[in-house]
């Protein structure tokens, strides 16, 4: 097989070398209303350390949805919203804390202020823009698709014969299957199934290697895509159906939810995943956004500024037409370019008001 083009930098992997080789008790945080990508590469990373004999603890901020709840040892994933108290123990006691999928301590929600007291060793392995400057070391790449792909050249880096050894080299069978089965399902979801973000061929060399490792992509797709309760599948079609409203001449569709209508389809964490990519299957609309209305969560208060209710912009577009500085500018979020959103502490009308005003002079006529 042919050696994956290097994208780290020699000093970047010796340190991280060092950083795993110093330490027993490591613990992984991800972010907030954690996706396949977030899942994928802190259970990877974690797998990969306790190959290695460590201590390792996953520390999630709030739950992960179910068609996750199946990857090797998200059972273990503490949650920080529930088991506050024991993630705490665990963060102090922690000689390397790995921040995977995430660049800055406010997307952990309050597990981002505990992050910010520890004085133990601290590595980021991610892939948006912009990372905060609290790790050690920054490993920030976000010309990748995935934090997942990044982990796997990563644990390919430390299995070089000229480095001292982390012990990859002894890894079982389990192990490298386990990790690989994260690592797929990473790309996979942060890529729509490969169908954005997934044109160049070492991403189909990696997929080659990790289905060698034991991978069964049809069943991670199956688990993972065709998990749908009947109420989302409903909602979903509420949403086309009734919501959905589309302004041509900026090729762009909008879909918003208050909390009454997602009560009405028993909504779920996880139920809204994916609703906003939902408009881009038409053709030529180029742009996507989902608002849904939120509780404004005991953490969150100081931010909300006496405002009861929470609206979660996602936003999502096609080809080069970034999203990401509308939802920056308006609703002071950001992102990726083709995946951004935000936050506004207010009624769903005025976060709606708000796109309305605004959107002419971020997206394109063509
Ligand atoms: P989603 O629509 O899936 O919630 O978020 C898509 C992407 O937008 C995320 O991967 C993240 O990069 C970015 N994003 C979502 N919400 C926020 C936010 O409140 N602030 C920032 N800075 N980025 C966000
Ligand atoms: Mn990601």
């Amino acid at each position: 097989m042919t050696a994956l083009t290097p994208i780290f930098s020699q000093a970047e992997i010796c340190t991280a070398q060092e950083f795993i080789n110093q330490s027993n008790n490591v613990v992984i945080l991800t972010h907030m209303s954690p996706d396949g990508d977030a899942m994928g590469s802190s259970l990877a990373m974690r797998h990969f350390l306790e190959a290695q004999g460590k201590h390792v603890s996953v520390i999630v901020p709030n739950a992960f949805p179910d068609f996750l709840a199946w990857l090797p040892k998200a059972d273990e994933d503490i949650i920080y919203e529930s088991r506050r108290a024991e993630a705490d123990v665990l963060l102090d006691q922690a000689d390397l804390v790995i921040c995977t999928d995430f660049n800055e301590p406010k997307r952990i929600g309050s597990l981002g202020d505990k992050l910010l007291t520890l004085t133990c060793r601290k590595m980021m392995i991610d892939h948006h823009l912009h990372p905060a400057d609290f790790p050690d070391l920054t490993l920030s790449y976000p010309s990748s698709p995935s934090t997942c792909e990044l982990i796997y050249r990563l644990i390919c880096e430390l299995q070089r014969s000229d480095l001292p050894s982390t012990g990859v080299a002894d890894l079982q069978r389990s192990d490298l299957t386990n990790i690989a089965t994260c690592i797929y399902t990473g790309m996979m979801t942060d890529t729509g199934n490969f169908s954005f973000n997934s044109n160049y061929p070492e991403m189909y060399q990696i997929v080659s290697e990790l289905v060698a490792l034991g991978v069964n992509k049809d069943a991670i797709y199956n688990r993972v895509f065709n998990a749908y309760s009947a109420d989302r599948m409903r909602l979903m079609g509420y949403c086309l159906y009734q919501k959905m409203r589309i302004f041509p001449e900026r090729h762009t569709a909008l879909i918003y939810l208050s909390r009454k209508e997602l009560y009405r389809f028993n909504f779920q964490s996880g139920d809204a995943e994916g609703i906003v990519n939902l408009p881009l299957q038409i053709k030529d609309i180029h742009y996507s956004c989902f608002m849904r209305e939120d509780k404004v969560n005991p953490t969150e208060v100081a931010l909300a500024n006496g405002s009861k209710t929470k609206i979660k912009i996602s936003l999502r577009s096609q080809g080069n037409r970034p999203v990401n500085v509308f939802a920056k500018d308006i609703f002071g979020g950001g992102g990726h370019a083709n995946a951004s959103g935000g936050e506004y502490y207010g009624p769903l009308p005025e976060a709606v008001q708000l796109f309305m005003d605004n959107y002419t002079q971020y997206f394109d006529k063509e």
